[in-house]
């Protein structure tokens, strides 16, 4: 994730809290073991960094990132993209700050990101009409950060923007234009880790629900402090079981197991969170009646699974498969 090693990421921690090596080691295991093996070593080494308040430095030097190679949750990104769509620019006010944000959706022959734009002298040159569909932007500086699952470029005040520099091509863009969250429709055969998806298939396993304490106000995970539960963002709350749901997905050319977090498995099974995150044996074999044999279009994330060495989809979006819709879909 950012470009660090299992092995650097241990040692910073080491040199800066004077833990042992056996009990870091200890304390990243546990970490994978509770996020059910859903992130890498380093995934995990990370984030017990991050808990331990050590300050990981990214070093990408000057590289330029293909878009569909920029690292999540990094800071000082470079990419040479074209401009797809502009969404325009739209105004917000949000606990007490306001200002104005621009969303646009660029892209290389990698395939696309959305750029969301908070600089305000920047945004001045979208409205003055400076940036334009089909524009070549050369971008330094930027940051990504997660939304729904899906990777996007920020632009703050320390960015760097050069419309149509000099000498710079990108070549055919990638890109379904006028839709961010528009993934690629692929077979299960031919998943690669990194790729945002949609697949259309059948529902053919589905195991007993987990689940994980949630905020009541944001979903996010919280933490144990003494007798309380923390939320990162709303402090001590009361939380709430959110479902964790897997199955196993099947599209005919291959199958594939898809995870769903809290609404993502309300979804699926058309239940209440509390429904799936106490389901019973009984309760489990009645959402088995509804929901296997199912067909329906699944978006979300492929990620490889390292301690089962496959590739396993983060559910960003289910819907059930609308018969009109696929046809749409299959003329495209
Ligand atoms: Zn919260």
């Amino acid at each position: 994730m950012l470009g660090m090693t299992y092995e650097d990421i241990v040692q910073k921690i080491m040199k800066e809290t004077a833990m042992s090596r056996d009990v870091l080691d200890k304390k990243i295991e546990e970490k994978i073991k509770s996020l059910s093996d859903l992130i890498s070593r380093e995934g995990a080494a990370q984030i017990i960094a991050n808990q331990l308040g050590v300050k990981l430095v990214e070093n990408f030097g000057n590289r330029r990132f293909k878009l569909r190679e920029v690292p999540r949750g990094a800071s000082s990104v470079n990419v040479l993209a074209r401009v797809v769509s502009i969404y325009g620019v739209r105004e917000f006010n949000k606990e007490g700050r306001s200002g104005k944000v621009a969303n646009l959706l660029i892209g290389d022959e990698t395939g696309s990101l959305r750029l969301v734009i908070w600089d305000e002298k920047l945004i001045k040159l979208l409205e003055d009409g400076a940036i334009n569909e089909g524009d070549v932007l050369r971008v330094n500086n930027a940051y990504s950060r997660v939304n729904n699952n899906y990777n996007e470029l920020h632009l703050g005040s320390r960015a760097i923007l050069d419309i149509n520099p000099d000498g710079e091509k990108v070549a055919e863009v990638q890109a379904r234009v006028g839709n961010v969250e528009k993934a690629e429709s692929v077979k299960i055969s031919e998943l690669k880790e990194g790729m945002q998806v949609e697949l259309n298939g059948t529902v053919v396993q589905l195991f007993e629900p987990r689940h994980y304490l949630a905020c009541p106000n944001c979903n996010k995970k919280v933490f144990q402090q003494g007798l309380d539960y923390k939320c990162n963002t709303h402090d001590i709350v009361e939380p709430k079981k959110s479902p964790i749901v897997n199955i196993f997905f099947d599209d005919g050319s291959g199958n594939v197991r898809i995870v769903l977090f809290a609404n993502q498995a309300a979804q699926l099974l058309n239940k209440s969170h509390e429904e799936i995150a106490n389901a019973n044996i009984e309760a489990l074999d009645s959402f088995k009646r509804d929901v296997l044999g199912k067909q329906m279009l699944i978006s979300g994330r492929v990620i490889r699974n390292q301690m089962m060495d496959r590739l396993e989809i983060i559910s960003s979006n289910v819907k059930e498969a609308d018969p009109v819709e696929l046809i749409q879909m299959y003329e495209k």
